[in-house]
């Protein structure tokens, strides 16, 4: 069903797509990180009898089974009835964020402040950053390998951390500056404490928080070095309108289809192809690193499957991944009413209407775009329609208004067919995001009809 408001779907029926969000909503508010995206997921997987790719000797029709890559990336796989080789039916999304990182030496005093330096990760329009409650959530990894977990600002009794503004009352100067230059990226700090350690002299703030950490953390100034501590907006995902028809929360992009394709696969049933989620880290820095969709992991992973089928061949991994269909779950820029002027409305998608497809996104001239063929949007569409599912499709923005990139052209390097297909946000990127509920419900329903494809 094409383009049409999907509540209207669920009108006797919208229990079923309330109840579905109150999960997402727990799985959003409690992973905030790439790392504690995968850990959850491991355990929804061993709740659904998937197992760890080590546990098995040979791999036949039916089995379950995950493959987890540094904590940071995982691929979770139903063997199903044809050979591997006859190609997969993939669900990629990826779990990282736009966010602020800490440096690696951060912690400085200034004016009887003690505060943490970061890098902002991922596009982000700094001024929607600051005075905002924040948490601090990571790892910290010691000398000896310990790995410490870090989660602060999360507990209704946990302090939160923020940044800073100047006060509007001294603000001119500030305020004739262009939006991208009103908060620089180094002003982006992180505010953590103003009280001297009792006793200390020099940098006695610093001294407290440093001490606060060796008490609590058991960890040195120095064990910075090797932390990764992101800073995330605090608190829980909540509903969104008087309606409750809408979810704001952190990090939509890209755990709602990552959320969504994770149950998918974990809710479906063997099928004729073998059915596959990936969620990969790295995305809003370029799909870069060992865990990003660059990395040869899922290539070499797939290789590992089909040797424990017997089959030792470079060739029929390529083949394996040449003949696999792609869903690349990632989301789409939805309709704004207060900036319409931003979209053409009718290559543009609309919260409410379900799942969004983009045959290609990119920027100037669809550069860096995956551009899906034809054949392949008509081989959804048809999918789709039998099942009755109600999709949209979409453009990121007007034409030369800007554009975005996602993981499918990095799986379409293989020759397989990949096409953008998730669900439309408002405020993307921005510390509150916005998805409506119908459309996580649809696309959820959507990933599953593509797994089953025969
Ligand atoms: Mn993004
Ligand atoms: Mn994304």
């Amino acid at each position: 069903m094409y383009a049409k408001n999907t509540w209207k779907k669920y009108e006797d029926h919208s229990d079923e797509v309330m109840s579905f969000n109150e999960d997402y909503k727990r799985f959003i508010s409690q992973n905030k990180t790439e790392r504690a995206c995968v850990k959850d997921a491991i355990e929804m997987a061993k709740n659904a009898g998937f197992q760890d790719i080590s546990c098995f000797d040979e791999l036949k029709t039916g089995d379950k089974v995950y493959v987890n890559n540094r904590g940071k990336n995982i691929a979770l796989f139903i063997i199903g009835q044809k050979p591997l080789y006859e190609g997969m039916r993939i669900l990629g999304a990826h779990i990282d964020s736009p966010r602020m990182d800490l440096k690696q030496n951060p912690l400085y005093e200034a004016d009887d402040f003690a505060l943490l330096d970061t890098h902002y990760y991922g596009g982000i329009k700094k001024y929607q950053w600051v005075t905002i409650p924040l948490s601090l959530y990571g790892v910290v990894v010691k000398k000896d390998g310990t790995v410490i977990d870090v989660v602060i600002g999360e507990d209704d009794n946990d302090p939160v951390v923020g940044v800073s503004d100047l006060l509007v009352h001294l603000s001119g100067e500030q305020l004739d500056k262009k939006a991208a230059k009103v908060i620089e990226g180094e002003n982006l700090d992180i505010t953590v404490g103003s009280m001297p350690l009792k006793g200390a002299d020099k940098d006695a703030v610093k001294a407290n928080i440093l001490k606060l950490l060796k008490d609590k953390y058991d960890m040195e100034e120095e064990d910075f070095l090797s932390a990764e501590i992101e800073v995330v907006p605090s608190g829980p995902a909540r509903d969104y309108g008087l309606d409750r028809s809408m979810v704001a929360g952190y990090g939509h992009d890209d755990r709602v289809c990552a959320y969504t394709s994770l149950k998918a696969i974990l809710d479906s049933d063997v099928s004729t192809y073998t059915s596959c989620a990936i969620l990969v880290d790295k995305e809003e820095i370029g799909s870069v690193g060992a865990t990003g969709a660059q990395s040869l992991f899922f290539e070499n992973t797939v290789a590992l499957l089909l040797m424990k089928m017997g089959i030792d061949s470079f060739v029929k991994t390529r083949e394996t991944l040449a003949r696999s269909m792609m869903l690349s779950s990632d989301v789409s820029a939805g309709v704004d009413p207060l900036y319409a002027s931003a979209y053409d409305k009718k290559n543009a998608a609309y919260l409410g209407r379900g799942i969004v497809f983009n045959k290609y996104t990119g920027a100037r001239g669809k550069s860096g775009s995956n551009d899906a063929s034809g054949e392949y949007v008509g081989h959804i569409r048809s999918i789709m329609d039998q099942a009755g599912i109600y999709f949209q499709t979409a453009e990121l923005g007007k034409v030369d208004q800007g554009g975005g990139g996602t993981i499918a052209y990095i799986l379409g390097n293989y020759g397989m067919d990949v096409i953008d297909a998730g669900i439309a946000v408002l405020n993307m990127h921005a510390p509150m995001e916005i998805v409506s509920k119908v459309d996580v419900y649809e696309t959820y329903q959507a990933y599953k009809v593509f797994l089953k494809d025969a």
